[in-house]
């Protein structure tokens, strides 16, 4: 919708990604079960984007949607988020393929307590232990599996992957239906509080200032601006597993998400009996040897992920994230994603990631000159000093969901949110308060190369 900003609106919804446009859309369904109605002549809930719908990381997002998580409360989200995608696979454009971690002997104890907690919380999954069993099950599924040092894999049977814009439209759909204003072209500059108080009163933007109620933060990459212009602290203490209290802790860093495409047709990928394979995630401590010209790549812990997407046109994936060596005001987020001159993947990546590929399966031996070097692929994530999400409440009447990057599976914290923000609080919110760094109530951390499982 073009530009219009009203003078006022109960709720200011910042970022027209997953999480923003989920939480309006929820928000909206439950004014209006309980009675208000939403709207110019109602409760107004506007949803501001400095772009347009899924102009972030929700856009550009390989859409990758799983429950595999070492921390328990990540999977009792994820379980819940999986819920709602299930709620309209069609609207939400979502392929519920299943999802499989493939691990190396390191991570084999951990992926178990993964089994048995998905078990223990009704998540339907199967967990395959030993090398030979391991290569048996992979194989039977995949004929030409042949990765090596794999001792368990855990098949997710919910989960799959959703295509990023087509959810995204899906969610804005709704959204509108019931109300929603979404606002294109209108970039927040800065907030105002009355004198002397800590709330903000109106938000101001590129094309004018609008009085609120309540504000949601849900904008991606761009968190630590805002976080800035929100006066929040650039360093916080966090108290560490040593128990001891750990001063000026960057509370933001940036992190180089790779991926892309190989341009094969994404039946290519078909599993033995013909239909479409679950996404993969596959870790190990085998050697990686360039299927171009043999030489080492690593011989490391790494890992990669991939699904055959009509979509992206081929078989997309990625690999362990790269750190951005920098202070987070120093990070250049705009233009985001394919458009940046820095963050975009180079060759080193679809040398690694190719050869990975023909080292899991052996159709893909010999195939790295399809990789389309020629589309640019990646994105920056902004990533907590725990690398997982907080979820909480700030200067009072400012909601701030960010995601560390995990998120646009979590379509279902919109949900959660927008319960928050009409008051009932929603426990599987609670291990993501911004309170847990101070009391250090961190989650646990995992032994994948991956910052996020
Ligand atoms: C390459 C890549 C692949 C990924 N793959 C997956 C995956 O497979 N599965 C998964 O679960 N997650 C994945 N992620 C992570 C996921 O994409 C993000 O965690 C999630 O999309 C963040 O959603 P969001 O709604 O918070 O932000 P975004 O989708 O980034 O939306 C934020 C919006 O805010 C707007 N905005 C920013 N600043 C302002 C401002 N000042 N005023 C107005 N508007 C503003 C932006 O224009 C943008 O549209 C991936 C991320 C990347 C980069």
């Amino acid at each position: 919708m073009m530009a219009n900003i009203p003078d006022n609106a109960k709720y200011v919804i910042i970022g027209a990604g997953i999480h923003g446009l989920s939480t309006a859309m929820h928000l909206a369904l439950r004014l209006k079960a309980n009675g208000s109605s939403v709207g110019p002549r109602g409760a107004r809930i506007v949803v501001v984007d400095k772009t347009g719908i899924g102009a972030g990381a929700s856009g550009i997002a390989c859409g990758v949607v799983r429950n595999n998580y070492y921390q328990p409360a990540m999977r009792e989200l994820m379980a819940h988020c999986v819920g709602v995608w299930e709620s309209d696979p069609e609207a939400y454009s979502y392929h519920p393929v299943g999802y499989m971690q493939i691990s190396p002997e390191v991570m084999h104890a951990q992926v178990g307590t993964i089994y048995e907690q998905q078990k223990a919380i009704g998540y339907e999954s199967v967990f395959v232990e030993g090398e030979a069993e391991s290569r048996k099950y992979m194989q039977g599924i995949l004929h030409d599996w042949q990765a090596k040092n794999i001792t368990s894999v855990l098949h997710e049977k919910r989960g799959g992957y959703a295509n990023n814009m087509a959810s995204l439209r899906g969610l804005a759909k709704k959204a509108t239906a019931l109300g929603v204003e979404i606002l294109d072209g209108v970039e927040v500059k800065g907030f105002r509080s009355a004198n002397g108080a800590t709330s903000i009163r109106a938000v101001e933007t590129s094309t004018g200032t609008m009085g609120c109620d309540e504000v949601v933060v849900a904008v991606g990459p761009w968190i630590n601006a805002l976080w800035n212009m929100l006066a929040l602290p650039k360093t916080i203490s966090v108290k560490g597993r040593d128990g001891k209290v750990h001063d000026g802790v960057r509370m933001w860093h940036y992190m180089a998400l790779q991926e892309g495409t190989l341009g094969v047709d994404p039946d290519y990928q078909k599993t033995n009996d013909g239909a479409m394979p679950p996404v993969l995630h596959v870790d190990t401590d085998a050697p990686l040897h360039s299927d171009r010209d043999g030489h080492l790549i690593t011989d490391k812990l790494w890992g990669i992920y991939y699904k055959p997407d009509f979509h992206f046109g081929g078989v997309q994936g990625g690999a362990m994230p790269a750190v951005v060596e920098r202070e987070p005001d120093d990070v250049r987020v705009d233009p985001y994603g394919p458009k940046s001159p820095e963050f975009v993947v180079t060759d080193n990546f679809a040398d690694m990631w190719t050869s990975a590929l023909a080292f899991c399966q052996k159709r893909f031996e010999g195939q790295h000159a399809k990789y389309r070097s020629e589309e640019p692929s990646g994105g920056i994530g902004c990533f907590t000093p725990d690398s997982f999400p907080v979820f909480d409440r700030f200067r009072d009447n400012v909601y701030v969901i960010a995601d560390s990057n995990h998120g646009y599976k979590m379509i279902g914290v919109g949900e959660l949110v927008a319960d928050e923000l009409l008051g009932t609080r929603r426990q599987l919110l609670d291990p993501f308060r911004f309170s847990r760094y101070a009391a250090g109530r961190l989650h646990p951390v995992s032994n994948s190369p991956f910052p996020w499982s």
